[in-house]
């Protein structure tokens, strides 16, 4: 069994679930790419945040569309991915902090991306909660005890934003990157080429440009846990870059 990558990716508006676009090509071709495909998928997304960590064992996730106001098309995707109850209870055995949820289904952090990955959606996914209550390093430290199951044939996957400030997004009316944004984002790749995860998981020190570009920190949580997943002999590749207005692109992928 050949160890399986970890991939993180900005997932921007839920509308990249339909459109066509420079990022979801590259989303398409690292589709392309598996040499042996995943056994399934374990989702860490911005959208699952609970009181306690939770693996979804539900047999078949329904396609949850938790967000307002877009075009009715988006509504009729659905992801009908079969879930894994064995590998979300070999998870759940492996770290006995981690509790079941037999119901969740899969968010749009989730199938937006997916979508353009497997298309086909014959690959088994479910979903890791975030545990809202919880500080980063306690993230971080979770995720090095999951390194096993990549080993196992379980892709695991962080979908959030280095960068994510709707606030301020709402208020521009073009897409030029604020400063504190840039300056964030490109301070977080060097620590990431540095390997330096521990002041990742300290970004707060960064100051104001930390404190514009994580206002909350449930798009960040899911890179923290991609980087705790790596190992020390893993490449970090960053496979797409690109910072629009409050709302960072970067996504990576380890090993
Ligand atoms: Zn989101």
């Amino acid at each position: 069994m050949t160890k399986q990558p970890v991939y993180f990716f900005g997932h921007g508006s839920p509308m990249i679930g339909i459109e066509e676009n420079s990022f979801t090509h590259i989303l398409i071709e690292i589709g392309k790419s598996f040499i042996e495909n995943p056994k399934a998928i374990m989702m860490i997304s911005a959208h699952w945040l609970t009181r306690g960590t939770f693996a979804a064992t539900t047999p078949n996730p329904e396609t949850i569309h938790d967000f307002g106001g877009f075009p009715e098309e988006l509504y009729r995707i659905k992801y009908p991915a079969p879930g894994s109850p064995e590998f979300a209870r070999e998870v759940i055995n492996l770290v006995p902090d981690i509790l079941e949820n037999d119901k969740r289904g899969l968010d749009h952090g989730c199938w937006t991306i997916l979508n353009h990955i497997f298309p086909n959606a014959d690959i088994p996914v479910f979903q890791l909660s975030i545990d809202y209550y919880k500080p980063m390093q306690y993230h971080f430290d979770l995720a090095k005890k999951l390194k096993p199951m990549r080993g196992k044939g379980l892709l695991i996957i962080g979908s959030g934003n280095i960068v994510h400030n709707l606030n301020q997004w709402f208020n521009r009316n073009n897409d030029n990157p604020y400063s504190w944004a840039l300056e964030f984002d490109e301070w977080v790749k060097g620590k990431i080429i540095g390997r330096d995860f521990q002041s990742l998981i300290d970004y707060e020190k960064q100051g104001d440009a930390a404190r514009m570009s994580v206002p909350t920190v449930d798009h960040f949580v899911p890179l923290i846990y991609c980087l705790g997943l790596a190992d020390e002999s893993d490449g970090i590749e960053f496979v797409y870059e690109g910072v629009e207005s409050s709302l960072s692109m970067r996504s990576l992928r380890i090993g």
